[in-house]
């Protein structure tokens, strides 16, 4: 048996015990555990050159050994790795000398590894694993397709496909429309279009200017017009080319898929990169009709696999085993958004007949992928709700309310909205778990302090954490300018603290003294106690890993959680990264604040911006000029930007405003210097802030009413919102210039949008847009499964159907016992990250 033998057996004994719960399945030889255990003994035999992996198999055969005294969610937990680790040790099969070649003699064949013998076939008939007969009929291996052999097999395990399921789920990239295909004299540049002509003509041609490029192109004519496509590459061997002739034979027939684009130098329309497919040939007879039907699917491939090949396996797979797939998804939900079901949409994802057909499949399956994503948001807030036994925090409304009287203004509606969403939560009987969203300015602190207030009215305490330095004392120090007067005490605690000062709020907080506090990371150290920590609110939550939001909730017992960021998410994204919280919006800033005017400009323009500022200065305003320097990146560009803005704060002082102070505001310079260039700037005895993006987040010095931001070009869309979030802080007319020299039209997109709204959410909207939701979120904290189908962009309303019936669903059946299919189905979607279910 070889190895992808091995593999596909297990993976089968895995998705069979994760099916029934875990139960440790008893097989036809032996149970789940013991076979398990077995199997994974032969697959480390044959990776003796990976010894890392042997590691981790070790690691699991120890836990299987165990495998009786686990309790059911740590039995997940291990038939969940076991199952992403599979196709880990099926790429290191590939990798292994002896099997990818079949002469290898310089290195020593490994002992026991039967995988060598690429001959062995997987056993088609007779029992397959000991445990098989508990499994259906799709957890078996892609090789029971009908004409998948070893070889086609292994190729398919390279991309992970490894059970008929596995390849079942295997989308096409694309289709080829072949009915609607356009004529090459009706063609319009910019056009999507496929054509269907004849190969004229084809060749490799290396620009003498760029000797390592290689241009191939194919030139096509279908009796109307001529078209060629064209691929750009590196340098290129004689025999690569001779392969890219074989492929492209004179004369075959040749379907394109792809953008027209006039080439001005052949005065020709060309296809750069288009899908293509050559027609008829050798040895096609029999499958003609799937890859020359109407519609045919396109799949992303890997070295080695070719399309026909996998387009015919995908037909045998949809005709033998399509009408297997179960489809747990309630009738009624179905009706109720006009969806097919799901066998009609994964035969016409792969083999649509119209393009009519192949969306109505789409729609169905995105919405399934969705589905299954919000079934497990709303399971893991069920898990939450239900371990956490919640304090009940109902509002008294003295400290409140005195605290309202005594604000310098009258909160917005949004804001007495937001809190009266929050102090419900603190009432009820579950925890709180929500998220306030609130554009830059638009007044969350004061929201977050009130919110601390009811904790105290119980006789609770209460902690802030925001995620700098220069925040958290901003905050304190509005705290305490708004609690002086009530009496109630505050604390400051941040890592750089003197060990007198620290040890005085240490004692405050465990003596329960001190009823609220303020810090950074330093709340969450060791040596931090409270004597009866109630509430936590974290600030800028997206700063914060997971971990550290746990662990300052730990310091309390079961505290109620209030989380506020300023990064406006839009909808989509939060309701799959945050679903399973309840989300606020302060949707409106506090009144007689104006719009930032925004412009931009090059190089040449920043003289202008100059003169706005000194215009600003006599007026008595300050003003920020902003360096990008992005923190997590390259150290050498670190040094560049801290650099930049040295240099440039010193040119400012010598060469354009000499008569006004400048001030140098960077994060590598000690805490002790930023505080106190802050203080200087806030009491005006600078009028410059030349800084770095430490001022991105909180600081908040209302006079400000200028920014400048050079190298514009380097930031995000959300991230130059906050930075000019800085200003307009006032009443006063505020303005911002974003200067960048970048000509691309990526850049003049991105500099359009932020001088035409001044709206958090239409950026953050725009954003997405234009950067995709990989780079948007930045690092992946999440710990969602990718989507597959599903454009968080595009399918914004099937997302909102989709958690409207998961919700339902997981209300009247928390714990999906009525609803096993569904259950299955989420489990599996959520297979690499079981954890974030609250299962382990
Ligand atoms: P953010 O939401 O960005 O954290 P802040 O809480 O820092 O905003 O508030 C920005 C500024 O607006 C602060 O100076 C704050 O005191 C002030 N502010 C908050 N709420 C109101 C209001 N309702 N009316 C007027 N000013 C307000
Ligand atoms: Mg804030």
């Amino acid at each position: 048996m070889n190895t992808a033998t091995l593999i596909s057996k297990l993976h089968q004994a895995l998705v069979a015990e994760a099916r029934r719960s875990y139960p440790n399945v008893q097989g036809q030889r032996a149970r789940f555990s013991e076979f398990v255990f077995e199997q994974l003994g032969l697959v480390s035999d044959t990776l003796p050159h990976a010894p890392d992996l042997q590691n981790r198999i070790s690691d699991f055969r120890r836990k299987l050994k165990r495998y009786d005294d686990l309790t059911p969610i740590e039995r997940s937990m291990v038939v969940d790795g076991l199952l992403g680790a599979l196709s880990q040790f099926t790429k290191a099969q590939f990798v292994q000398p002896s099997a990818t070649s079949a002469p290898a003699p310089s290195k020593p064949a490994a002992n026991a590894a039967p995988s060598g013998s690429k001959a062995a076939q997987p056993a088609r008939s007779g029992p397959p694993a000991a445990i098989a007969s508990s499994s259906g009929p799709l957890d078996q291996a892609v090789q029971y397709v009908k004409g998948v052999g070893p070889k086609l097999g292994e190729l398919l395990g390279k991309i992970g496909i490894l059970s008929i399921w596995d390849l079942l789920y295997y989308f096409p990239r694309t289709h080829l429309d072949y009915k609607t295909r356009t004529r090459i004299r009706d063609l319009e540049e910019g056009q999507r279009v496929t054509l269907w002509g004849s190969i004229q003509r084809v060749e490799a041609f290396h620009p003498p200017s760029r000797p390592n490029m290689c241009i191939m192109t194919v030139h096509i004519t279908d009796g109307t017009g001529r078209v060629s496509a064209r691929w750009f590459q590196g340098k290129t061997t004689r025999a690569q080319i001779e392969l890219f002739k074989k492929r492209y034979p004179v004369g075959a027939q040749i379907l394109v898929s792809g953008e027209a684009k006039f080439d001005e130098f052949s005065g020709r329309v060309a296809f750069d990169r288009p899908d293509v497919e050559v027609l008829g040939g050798t040895g096609e007879a029999e499958g003609e009709s799937i890859h020359v039907g109407r519609i045919v699917p396109v799949y992303p491939l890997t070295e080695g696999l070719h399309l026909k090949a996998l387009r015919k396996a995908m037909h045998a797979a949809v005709d033998a085993f399509g009408h297997l797939v179960p489809d747990p998804v309630p009738v009624s939900l179905l009706s109720r958004h006009g969806l097919i079901d799901r066998r009609t949409a994964i035969r016409h994802l792969h083999f649509p007949e119209s393009t009519e057909a192949r969306d109505a499949a789409r729609s169905r399956l995105v919405f399934d992928e969705l589905l299954m994503l919000q079934l497990g948001l709303a399971y893991r807030r069920a898990q939450v709700s239900r371990q956490q036994q919640a304090i009940q925090l109902p509002s008294h409304g003295q400290l409140v309310s005195k605290l309202m009287e005594q604000l310098p203004f009258e909160l917005t509606g949004a804001q007495k909205r937001v809190f009266d969403e929050v102090r419900r939560d603190l009432a009820a009987p579950e925890a709180m778990n929500r998220l306030v969203q609130g554009d830059v300015g638009s007044g969350k602190t004061v929201v977050a302090l009130l919110t601390l207030l009811v904790a105290v009215e119980n006789g609770y305490q209460g902690a802030l954490m925001a995620p700098t330095e220069i925040l958290a004392e901003q905050h304190f120090r509005k705290f305490q300018e708004w609690l002086e007067p009530m009496g109630i005490p505050c604390a400051l605690l941040l890592g750089r603290q003197g060990k007198r000062e620290r040890g005085q709020y240490l004692q405050a907080l465990k003596s329960g003294y001190t009823p609220i506090v303020v810090g950074t990371h330093a709340l969450i150290q060791e040596g931090v106690e409270f004597q009866r920590l109630g509430l936590v609110v974290i600030d800028e939550q997206h700063r914060f890993g997971v971990r550290q939001r746990a662990l300052l909730r730990a310091k309390g017992l079961h505290p109620e959680v209030l989380t506020m960021t300023a990064t406006p998410i839009p909808r989509t994204l939060a309701l799959t990264m945050h679903g399973d919280l309840d989300v606020s919006v302060i949707d409106e800033l506090p009144s007689g604040r104006k719009p930032i005017q925004t412009s931009w400009v090059q190089g040449k323009g920043r003289k202008d911006a100059y003169e706005l500022v000194r215009h600003e200065l006599q007026k008595g305003r300050q003003a920020y000029v902003v360096f990008p320097l992005i923190e997590e990146g390259d150290p050498e560009e670190g040094k560049q930007a801290l650099r930049a803005a040295t240099e440039e704060a010193e040119r400012l002082q010598t060469k354009v405003f000499p008569e006004y102070k400048v001030g140098l505001l960077h994060g590598k310079m000690p805490a002790i210097s930023k505080d106190e260039i802050i203080t200087a700037f806030r009491n005006r005895e600078l009028d410059i802030l030349v800084a770095t993006t430490v001022v991105e987040v909180g600081v908040d010095v209302p006079n400000a009413s200028v920014m400048i931001i050079e190298n514009a070009e380097r930031f995000g869309l959300s991230q130059l919102h906050q930075l000019r979030g800085r200003v307009g802080r006032g009443a006063e007319q505020s303005y911002c210039v974003l200067v960048t020299d970048s000509r691309s039209d990526q850049t003049r997109a991105r500099m359009e949008v932020m001088v035409a709204t001044n709206d958090g959410f239409i950026i953050a909207e725009q954003d997405l847009k234009l950067r995709g939701p990989g780079e948007f979120l930045g690092t992946r904290q999440s710990g969602m499964p990718d989507l597959v189908l599903a454009d968080l962009v595009e399918d914004t309303e099937t997302l909102e159907k989709a958690r409207v019936a998961a919700f339902e669903i997981i209300s009247s059946d928390p714990e999906l016992t009525h609803h096993p299919g569904l259950k299955a189905d989420m489990l599996r979607h959520f297979r690499s990250n079981l954890g974030f279910l609250g299962i382990g």
